[in-house]
């Protein structure tokens, strides 16, 4: 996608003025404001319904200015030399002279951080003189936007301007990892766990028991809002069929992730697919069995979470 210098200056423009923007990043759009003011961050919290209790993963373009409002560590160091830019989110000690707003961290004393690989939003952060609080662009539970079109859909003229980054190249959140003490994983995500477990040297495992309290993993989320049965061998007429691989016979049914059961390629595809599902009308969805094994298992939290009622 070209770089639009025009786009990024408008958006920086609102920024400026506490406004909420809509920006690129490579695992979903996210919905942005300055991280430093209470007013601003306070609207992202209102345009997506979502409760004060769960904390803004915080984005930078720069280490020198992440040092501003974290504590960092030799684990972080490494993992940001293997991994950054790129879809990976670490939680750090805020530093007290921070000028993190509450409302992101809702009065903790821990603060995610992330930065993202999106070439357009890297070049908006580096014309910033602060960072960029960004969830996802969707009402709370909702489906992730993955294109200009689904944040449209989302919140129609709401917002006041959508930065176009064109289709996001990962399309599922960031990995989030506890750096505090032990490395901890928070959130399985864009990067696989036996990846990160490489460069620290230590076996990760994602499991349910957290050290730190993790506001805002909710069972329930990603939901394109109509049930979904995980794990199907045969599905009834009513039903969307979702398939990891493409098949021979056409069936107006069949929703494809992958041509030949890519995981990566199924990942950047899923929320895409589900939300197409939800525009045809169907008012079911059937998942076949998708491998466990990594970014298959980020695609499976997911689902195992869009299927909670
Ligand atoms: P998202 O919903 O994609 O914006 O991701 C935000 C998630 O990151 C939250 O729901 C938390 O699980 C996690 N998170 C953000 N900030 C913190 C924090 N300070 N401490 C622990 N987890 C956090
Ligand atoms: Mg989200």
């Amino acid at each position: 996608m070209k770089k639009d210098l025009s786009n990024i200056k408008k958006a920086k423009y609102l920024l400026d003025r506490n406004h909420c923007v809509a920006i690129p990043t490579e695992t979903v759009y996210g919905l942005a404001a300055n991280a430093y003011s209470n007013q601003a961050t306070s609207k992202i919290f209102k345009l997506k319904k979502r409760p004060k209790s769960n904390p803004l993963i915080v984005h930078y373009s720069s280490m020198q200015d992440l040092k501003k409002d974290c504590e960092i560590n030799d684990n972080f160091q490494k993992l940001y030399n293997r991994f950054c830019p790129g879809p990976i989110t670490f939680v750090l000690k805020l530093k007290r002279e921070s000028k993190i707003s509450k409302n992101v961290t809702n009065g903790k004393k821990t603060l995610a951080v992330r930065f993202p690989k999106n070439s357009i939003t890297r070049t908006l952060l580096s014309c910033l003189k602060y960072p960029l609080a960004a969830p996802s662009a969707n009402i709370y539970t909702q489906l992730s936007p993955v294109s200009k079109k689904d944040v449209k859909e989302e919140f129609g003229n709401k917002i006041k301007f959508i930065l176009d980054g064109g289709n996001t190249k990962i399309g599922l959140e960031s990995t989030i990892i506890n750096l505090i003490n032990k490395p901890q994983v928070l959130r399985l995500g864009g990067i696989e766990i036996k990846k990160v477990s490489k460069v620290l040297k230590k076996k990760l495992n994602y499991t349910k028991k957290k050290s730190i309290n993790v506001p805002g993993q909710s069972k329930f989320h990603y939901s394109p809002g109509i049930p979904i049965r995980l794990n199907v061998k045969k599905f009834y007429q009513d039903e969307a069929f979702v398939l990891i691989q493409k098949r021979k016979k056409f069936d107006k049914n069949y929703f494809y992730l992958s041509k030949n059961k890519n995981l990566k390629e199924a990942g950047k595809n899923l929320y895409k697919t589900l939300r197409k599902i939800k525009k045809l009308k169907f008012q079911k969805i059937a998942v076949e069995k998708i491998p466990n094994i990594g970014i298959g298992q980020t695609i499976n939290d997911r689902l195992k979470r869009a299927s909670k009622r």
